[in-house]
């Protein structure tokens, strides 16, 4: 045993004591001499750092354990490689795992100070955008939970997913300075830095009898410094590492520019290198396309790639088993010019035989598709991918070139085959095509839902699955229960554990125990009452937030996720115009009260998104102050979705919105968050909506709309929205009300190129999909009256939704892509 394993062993020899006089202690130790406060001076914010640093010492021990026992059981590690990691905050789920929570609150509560309040002052680290970044963010908590040892890879951005604000109706972005007051939980090891090249030249070396070696020049360089947070899974058994990179020049200051006088020139180069990781590209499921974003991409593959071949290096004598030891997941294809960088560092850096490389580049690498969406599929231009990763292009031409020869000779592809599945799309202004890379250079590409894969294999890669039958499986994706139920919903949690127990706690899928539960009136009345309380607790907040106040006892029906056409906010906000002209000219009718909320980002570069978001905030003006509708419906959109939002959205919800037009969402995470609270779905049979209602039954979710085929047909056929239209009055007159400025009096034409659309093209099937949505809710509304019935699904829903755990998704991965077992 090491000197230093010794000293940790010895350092963990007297575990720590989880009883509140401990943990009081050692909290104000923290606020005393981390601090520098006493507990009479400290302000909440102190409390809240305080806090942090405490429990962080208790990870810490898990984690130095954890690092230890990889290391010398030379275990395999799974290293996953993501542009974006959507953690929220961080304080709250490390309390909760560690098993602290009654303690921590106690020991606070000594001093006054309330633990919800503490955590409300963490910021929410919004280092993603979206579904695939948080996503990310639930694998590396699980991959903790379950036992597999592992890194996250990905940017420390400075500044992460603008945050929202709503001014005259529109979305403003502002800047989000999560770092602002540091981060307790992050430590900066400048020990563990590497250099990232960009541009400059590629000479060859010529030694007789040996193959021709390339030395990459660059005519830049920057500093890649790794920043680590610590991960703890449940109950504290295990802890990984997230290594963020932030970027620094190599020199702080050009002294020679600063002393000839040029003092902001000085300082050029150091502002260049810190760009590259100052800020998120806030695009989802759409490509970005600027140089920098190449850069980013770049920048965190190298650097990673860098860490991980220094790793395996200190305990292995060559590279040749590197994809014993390690397993690389690309999430989409943000990282996947890892696959021309490592093969670059194999061959010329470390002086392997281009075939071998090839064998462990392929074997070491895996891929995670997460779009069909065309505008979201990743390609550069050629000319710029040259010049800023000149040796990366000749490796990508020589992938290409081999790939291609085997095709000719191995699967007789000829012509239009071949260019389908060529790594460079010579239609468009010769552009090199991520999609291909990360396919050719992985073992193993996934889906993210059972319908995203077959179709995957239908569309983007029908060509490569033709060559490569065996490459593509599927990996439907989940989320942590850890999170989205324990800690968001702490009522429901408290139920579920006196009807069944604690076993969920442990293993989800424990969760069916419920199931016979939904026929026990009893229990369905605890279970509402839970749903009430939660829904008191999201209108305190929208009431605080926006000065409206909503009646609890109305349906909460709720879409909160992106803002994009193909998730049809617009179909759901024209459902509500609808409804609005239903209730006022038919006062007589029994209607359901509801309440519609809505909320998410739209990219600040997507203008119809934008609108949908203006439009939802006038029609819920004119709707909330319409007298005619006596409170019947009410329309709220809450600005600034994030995840902290989410953890007290989900649990509020009746109705989760899952409506996006078929065969565009890729797996949806947000539909499983909503279901294992409790609310019943409304969607098109799209993303996981299918295996959850395989997993549900079909009287527990509410499925409507064109199927994936008949949109594909459409389309096909040359559908427009005029003929829906017209058979449909109620459609009709929602889309005449919007188009001629009902809801913006001051500017009559706002939206009539957005009903246009819909009229003359109808894209995303809106006019076609009204009437099947309509009736679906309004069938939800009858289900309503009869509250035994719909409090008996929405039990069911949670009872049957540990499947969708991201603690299955991950033993899957382990088990099918990554070949480690788990330890837990
Ligand atoms: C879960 C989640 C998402 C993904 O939602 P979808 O409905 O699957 O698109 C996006 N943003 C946040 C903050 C989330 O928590």
């Amino acid at each position: 045993m090491s000197v230093t394993a010794q000293k940790q062993r010895t350092l963990k020899s007297e575990p720590r004591r989880n009883d509140a006089d401990t943990l009081a202690l050692e909290i104000v130790e923290k606020l005393t001499y981390s601090l520098g406060k006493t507990t009479d001076a400290a302000r909440l914010h102190d409390w809240e750092q305080a806090t942090a640093l405490a429990v962080r010492d208790r990870i810490i021990d898990q984690w130095l354990t954890s690092s230890r026992k990889a290391r010398e059981e030379g275990a395999k590690r799974v290293c996953y490689l993501s542009m974006e990691f959507l953690i929220g905050r961080l304080l709250r789920d490390a309390i909760s795992n560690l098993g602290l929570t009654e303690p921590v609150s106690e020991a606070l509560a000594r001093y006054g100070v309330e633990l919800d309040l503490v955590e409300l002052l963490e910021p929410d680290a919004a280092l993603g955008n979206g579904g695939l970044g948080r996503l990310a963010a639930c694998f590396m908590e699980s991959m903790a939970s379950v036992g597999i040892p592992a890194f996250g890879y990905g940017i420390r951005y400075v500044h992460g997913f603008f945050r929202q604000e709503i001014v005259d109706g529109a979305q403003v972005e502002l800047p989000e300075t999560w770092l602002d007051h540091g981060n307790p939980w992050e430590f900066e090891r400048r020990e563990r830095s590497f250099e990232i090249g960009f541009g400059g030249k590629v000479s060859t070396l010529e030694e007789p009898g040996k193959a021709t070696r390339y030395v990459w020049r660059p005519a830049e360089r920057v500093l890649a410094v790794a920043y680590d947070t610590p991960v703890i899974g449940w109950r504290g058994g295990h802890a990984n590492t997230l290594r963020l990179w932030g970027a620094h020049p190599l020199d702080p200051i050009l002294l020679d520019t600063f002393n000839s006088g040029d003092h902001v020139g000085a300082l050029v180069e150091s502002n260049k290198a810190e760009a590259i990781t100052r800020i998120l590209y806030p695009a989802d499921s759409h490509q970005a396309g600027q140089e920098l974003r190449l850069r980013q991409e770049f920048f965190f593959s190298s650097a990673s790639l860098q860490d991980i071949i220094r790793r395996h290096l200190t305990t292995n004598e060559s590279l040749s088993n590197l994809a014993d030891k390690v397993s690389i997941q690309l999430n989409d294809t943000h990282p996947a010019v890892s696959v021309a960088e490592l093969m670059r560092l194999l061959v010329d850096v470390h002086q392997m035989d281009w075939d071998e490389a090839w064998a462990v580049t392929r074997a070491t690498f895996s891929y995670t598709n997460h779009t069909l969406l065309p505008e979201a599929l990743e390609t550069w231009p050629v000319q710029l991918f040259e010049r800023l990763l000149p040796r990366q292009m000749q490796i990508i031409y020589a992938i290409n070139a081999e790939v291609i020869r085997g095709a000719r000779a191995e699967r007789d592809f000829s012509g239009e085959a071949v260019s389908a599945i060529s790594l460079i799309d010579e239609n468009n202004g010769r552009r090199v095509r991520m999609g291909q890379i990360a396919f050719v250079g992985s073992h193993s590409v996934n889906g993210v839902s059972g319908l995203h894969t077959e179709l995957m294999k239908e569309t983007v890669f029908g060509d490569l699955h033709r060559l490569y039958p065996e490459r593509i499986q599927n990996k439907t994706n989940g989320v942590t229960p850890r999170r989205w139920l324990l800690q968001s919903n702490p009522g429901l949690t408290g139920l579920i554990s006196e009807a069944i127990g604690d076993g969920f706690r442990d293993d989800i899928e424990k969760l069916i125990e419920l199931d016979p539960l939904a026929q026990d009136a009893g229990f369905r009345e605890r279970f509402a009452a839970v749903k009430r309380a939660n829904k008191e607790r999201l209108c305190a907040q929208i009431e605080d937030r926006l000065a409206t106040s909503i009646d609890p006892s109305a349906i909460f029906d709720i879409q909160v996720k992106r803002i994009h056409e193909y998730k049809r906010q617009f179909l759901n906000v024209i459902e509500a115009v609808a409804l609005y002209e239903q209730i006022r000219a038919h006062p007589e009718i029994d209607w359901t009260p509801r309440v519609k909320i809505f909320a998410g980002k739209a990219a600040p570069s997507y203008a119809q998104a934008k609108e949908i978001i203006r439009l939802a905030g006038d029609v819920s003006r004119v709707i909330n102050s319409d007298p005619a509708v006596r409170n019947l419906l009410k329309v709220v959109f809450i600005p600034n979705y994030n995840v902290s939002l989410a953890e007290i959205i989900m649990p509020a919800a009746d109705i989760s919105e899952q409506i996006s037009t078929a065969g565009l969402e890729a797996s949806g995470t947000g539909n499983m968050k909503f279901a294992l609270n409790g609310a019943l779905t409304i969607g098109t049979l799209d993303g996981a909506n299918v295996e959850m209602l395989e997993h549900l039954g079909e009287e527990n979710i509410f499925i409507f709309g064109l199927k994936a085929g008949e949109v594909a047909e459409l389309r096909r056929n040359g559908h427009t929205g005029r003929g829906a239209i017209e058979e449909q009055p109620l459609l009709r007159s929602a889309l005449d009300s919007i188009a001629s400025g009902v809801f913006c009096q001051d500017e009559p034409g706002r939206y009539s190129g957005l009903v246009d659309a819909i009229r003359d093209r109808d894209w995303w099937m809106i006019a076609a999909d009204f009437k099947a949505y309509w009736d679906t809710q309004r069938r939800l509304d009858a289900l309503w009256g009869d509250r035994a019935h719909w409090d008996a699904i929405a039990v069911r829903n949670t009872a049957r939704m540990g499947w969708f755990s991201s603690d299955r998704a991950i033993r899957e991965y382990a088990r099918d892509i990554w070949h480690t077992p788990p330890s837990a």
